[in-house]
């Protein structure tokens, strides 16, 4: 008799109807499925009970750990009253106390938000309101987008116009709208360093500006930190001045605050760090500390303004999601976001990436450490076939999959963006689990690069 076990059901069941993002199918029934069945602290654990450090924050959304009781018991509180109530023409408690609280917490001046239920729906709002806005104000002519180069926004068709990695993007590109693309100072692949690569910036958008301002809508970006393209970081004083010439230019700002948001960089929002106010700021991923699909657009006055008239005049905001403004999720990021106040938590982790930082010291002087990127709890590993050349490896290499393979053998999850390592811990990781995963992090680049480990 052959007994099947309850994870080799799973797992065919699994291969059999389960269709999952950025993945090759091909490539994953190739191998035993991971399968999580729960998740503690800053741990998962699969159901054959292995448990990894969960060294992405499950993609970046986790903000205090998983199983949090606080957390928890809020989604438990509200579910006792109601799980959904529709957003259209009506409100509900918590959608209204979360949007007090984030007026409160954002930069200055973006008093609206309008809630969607993920990173790339927000984006989508923030693209419409944009365009309507200056519709709405008889000014025909701004319509287009400026995005910049390897811009990641998400996966719905208006957030991917607004996108420029070609490996995701391309074959979509006859269906989206045009944009235009100014470079993202990326220093470790400028000739001229971190000056060269944001005079390049600079230069390319002030060009821009001057000579097709007037058909302009908005700038879209991913502040201080590019996300999906590698965690690259912006030279200090960059993001200002790109506001500072959106602002001349009479272009929106839209920052997308959705990775970088309630306090990964070690300040509340990137935006902060200099003293930026966008004009659309989109937030998502860890608003609810990980827990729940919210996620929203802030708008200023003005643009809020533009919207606000007599029905006649054809000015309404048509847009919303069925889930829009969703009780369950706006009262888990209510209790996520007085927690972080609670525990300080932006103080922490300024002193866990100080940590991280020293602990990621000897790594760089390994022979295919090209750079290590950080921003607070924001850390990607360049790997290059040649360290003094910086020439990158081939994809068909995959070296940056092999690293993340042999972290999960050695007991943590991660994910990589091409040749770039990620390594983006909850921001509520202790000391002890910070070294214990750095101390993995490190092992299982060495073991791929320098040791020949395959997996
Ligand atoms: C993840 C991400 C998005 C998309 O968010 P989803 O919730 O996955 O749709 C948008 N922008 C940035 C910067 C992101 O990192």
């Amino acid at each position: 008799m052959v007994i099947i076990t309850y994870y080799e059901r799973l797992a065919a069941m699994n291969k059999a109807h389960l269709w999952l993002p950025f993945t090759q199918m091909k490539d994953y029934n190739k191998l035993d499925p991971l399968i999580i069945e729960r998740g503690q602290g800053v741990k998962l654990y699969d159901i054959q009970g292995r448990s990894y450090y969960d060294g992405f924050s499950s993609v970046w959304l986790n903000v205090h750990g998983h199983n949090v009781p606080e957390l928890n018991q809020a989604i438990t509180d509200q579910l006792e009253r109601v799980a959904h109530s529709t957003l259209l023409g009506m409100a509900n408690v918590p959608a209204i106390e979360l949007a007090e609280k984030l007026v409160r917490i954002t930069p200055k001046g973006l008093n609206k938000v309008f809630y969607s239920d993920s990173g790339a729906t927000g984006v989508e709002i923030a693209i419409k309101m944009a365009f309507q806005y200056w519709h709405n104000r008889g000014v025909h002519e701004k319509k287009t987008f400026i995005t910049m180069k390897q811009a990641y926004h998400g996966d719905t068709i208006g957030a991917v116009s607004v996108g420029a990695i070609p490996l995701y993007h391309d074959v979509f590109r006859p269906m989206l709208f045009p944009t235009e693309t100014i470079p993202y100072p990326y220093a470790y692949r400028h000739k001229g360093g971190a000056a060269g690569a944001m005079e390049s910036t600079l230069t390319a958008l002030r060009n821009l500006l001057e000579t097709r301002g007037d058909e302009i809508a908005a700038l879209i970006v991913e502040p201080i930190v590019q996300g999906a393209a590698g965690m690259i970081i912006m030279p200090p004083g960059c993001l200002r001045e790109m506001a500072l010439l959106c602002r001349k230019h009479q272009v929106l700002l839209i920052a997308d605050e959705v990775a970088t948001g309630f306090g990964r960089t070690g300040a509340m929002f990137a935006c902060d760090l200099e003293g930026v106010s966008p004009d659309l700021m989109v937030v998502g991923k860890g608003l609810t500390g990980g827990y729940l699909p919210v996620a929203a657009t802030l708008a200023t006055d003005e643009i809020y303004d533009a919207f606000y008239a007599d029905y006649q005049e054809q000015k309404t905001f048509f847009h919303g999601h069925s889930f829009t403004g969703n009780p369950l999720g706006c009262a888990v990021a209510l209790a996520s976001l007085r927690r972080i106040e609670e525990q300080d938590m932006l103080t922490g982790v300024i002193a866990k990436a100080s940590l991280v930082e020293q602990k990621l010291m000897a790594l760089k002087e390994r022979p295919h450490v090209g750079e290590i990127r950080q921003k607070g709890l924001m850390i990607g590993i360049e790997l290059v076939r040649d360290k003094t050349s910086r020439e990158p490896y081939d994809w068909e290499d995959r070296i940056g999959v092999r690293a993340a393979e042999r972290a999960r053998e050695l007991g943590m999850l991660t994910r990589p963006l091409g040749n770039v390592v990620v390594f983006i811990p909850p921001l509520a990781s202790t000391e002890d689990e910070l070294n214990a995963m750095t101390d993995i992090l490190a092992a299982s680049i060495v073991d791929v690069t320098e040791n020949g480990i395959t997996i």
